[in-house]
């Protein structure tokens, strides 16, 4: 992971449908877990740009960061 500044990511499954959009922009970060059609985090936390893209892309805003 290079010398990015990394920030938190953390990730709620109460709201996700398990889309897979999240493992898709940033497979570094989440996994998926098919047996149950959920994600899973890899890492409690990434570069802020694939941070902020994963949570650009979920649909039901399951994926945040700490905010200033
Ligand atoms: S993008 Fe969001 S809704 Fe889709 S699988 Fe990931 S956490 Fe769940």
């Amino acid at each position: 992971m290079s010398d990015k500044p990394l920030i938190p990511v953390y990730l709620d499954l109460v709201p996700c449908h398990g889309c897979g959009a999240c493992a898709e922009v940033a497979p570094d970060l989440f996994g998926m877990d098919q047996s149950v059609e959920r994600p899973f985090l890899k890492a409690d936390e990434g570069p802020e740009n694939e941070v902020r893209q994963a949570i650009a892309y979920c649909p039901n805003d399951c994926i945040t960061t700490d905010e200033e």
